[in-house]
């Protein structure tokens, strides 16, 4: 076994991981080593606009080697195994890392198991799902090619990333279909969930973007069972236990139920809370782990009480770099993460909703001088064009989003920036 040792190690290079590392990099860190094991690295909110046929999946994607911040070292592995008692990682092709301080940041983990005949469904001709780099363009020729029946879109339960983006496609598609005039499209929303969306306020305006489609939205659907050939998918009614319903679609957009890497579910850093998705137990301002001071969790595989979202990885990043700071320096984390989650729902072809909103899950606009609680043609523009530019150039490389400001990440920014004189 090779036997490796850095001062900071962060498992993951996602847009979590990079982001911490650009900015303890920024901060004078000299030993900062991040162990990923994909050579691409993929801007994924792009892929709701790749099924839907707006960009082509390549504009998503970058060498990883081209998003390591300069300075950093890149171990091109896979952790196998998380070992806090003894400060180490153990890695898919025999390497010990050990570290003085962790951060993970290994994303999120699909669970096809979950939902039998779901995988293979994804992989039959009448269903996709966006959240794969290379099924969303499927999504796309679904939609473009679809002549009426059932559109059917599901939604599961549990924790899954970017909750949005199940009804991005839908609204989309609906647009779609009126636009090229499919007579006959029906559209079904299967969703797990008790409603649109958990804000009201923006809750009230989707659901007359379901209105105005005719979407015929099904709350409280839990999908238990996929029959790919007979094209029929099975939910279970959550408020009336032991009845199923049977839907026989045309066409599925799916998503799989979601929960944390095996090695991350099978530490001592899951929650034991919620063993089954596995995610690794953090303070929810502080992002450290309770049971081992020196680990600090962010981006989706923490589990923090709110959505994943890469905008709360892109506030999390600066609250996790300056209480790692703070803790390397001796002192107590005192940078706190608000909750913020930015959720930008495309709800036609050049209109966008902007919901954002922190952990007392009130709306949080943080554009000024305009109304983002309503569908705006400006806002698809920031999806389209000015997100992804924030993303690769100012996310990535450690710098703060301009407009998209919180209390939480002006205090994080001085502290980062008072803890890295210690
Ligand atoms: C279809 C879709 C639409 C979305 N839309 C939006 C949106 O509009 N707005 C928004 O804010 N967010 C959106 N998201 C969510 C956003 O992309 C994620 O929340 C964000 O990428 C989380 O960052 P992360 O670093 O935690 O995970 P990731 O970016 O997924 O990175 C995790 C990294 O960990 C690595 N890893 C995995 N296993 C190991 C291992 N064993 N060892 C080491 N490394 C490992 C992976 O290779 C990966 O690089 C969307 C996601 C999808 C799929």
């Amino acid at each position: 076994m090779e036997h490796l040792h850095h001062r900071i190690l962060i498992v993951g290079g996602g847009a979590a991981g990079l982001a911490v590392a650009a900015r303890l990099i920024r901060a004078g860190q000299t030993d900062v080593a991040i162990i990923e094991p994909s050579h691409r690295h993929y801007y994924q909110p792009l892929w709701t606009l790749v099924g839907a046929g707006v960009v082509a999946k390549e504009a998503s994607m970058r060498d990883e080697r081209r998003c390591i911040p300069a300075g950093a070292h890149w171990i091109k592995d896979a952790v196998s195994e998380l070992d806090p008692e003894h400060n180490r990682v153990l890695t898919t092709s025999a390497k010990s890392v050990g570290y003085d301080f962790l951060v993970v940041a290994a994303g999120i983990r699909f669970m096809w198991e979950a939902i039998p005949g779901l995988r293979e469904a994804i992989d039959s001709p009448h269903a996709s799902t966006n959240y794969l780099y290379d099924r969303a363009p499927r999504t796309w020729e679904l939609i473009k090619n679809f002549k009426g029946g059932v559109a059917l879109f599901h939604m599961p339960g549990g924790s899954i990333k970017c909750p949005g983006a199940p009804q991005k496609i839908m609204y989309l598609a609906a647009d779609y279909f009126r636009k090229s005039g499919v007579g006959r499209a029906n559209v079904i929303y299967g969703s797990a969930m008790p409603s649109i969306y958990g804000i009201p306020e923006y809750a009230a305006v989707l659901n007359r973007v379901v209105e105005r489609y005719g979407i015929d939205a099904r709350y409280g659907h839990e999908l238990v069972a996929v029959h790919p050939r007979r094209r029929e998918a099975v939910f279970a009614l959550k408020n009336e236990p032991g009845r199923r319903v049977t839907i026989q679609y045309d066409m599925l957009h799916a998503v799989p139920p979601q929960g944390a890497p095996e090695f991350v579910r099978d530490s001592a850093l899951a929650d034991p809370q919620r063993p089954l998705e596995g995610f690794i137990k953090v303070d929810q301002f502080t992002l450290r782990n309770p049971g081992y001071q020196n680990v600090f969790a962010l981006g989706d595989v923490a589990n923090t009480p709110n959505a994943k979202t890469g905008a709360s990885a892109c506030k999390q990043a600066p609250a996790v770099a300056a209480n790692l700071l703070s803790v390397i320096g001796g002192k107590e984390p005192r940078a706190s993460y608000d909750g913020y989650v930015a959720c930008p729902i495309v709800t036609a072809y050049g209109r966008m909703l902007l919901c954002e909103f922190d952990y007392g899950g009130k709306p949080t606009p943080t554009i000024p001088f305009i109304n983002t609680i309503k569908e705006r043609r400006d806002m698809w523009l920031l999806k389209r064009y000015g997100l992804p530019w924030l993303y690769w150039n100012m996310m990535l490389t450690g710098r703060s989003v301009p407009f998209l400001h919180s209390g939480g990440e002006q205090a994080a920014t001085r502290r980062l920036a008072a803890d890295s004189q210690v």
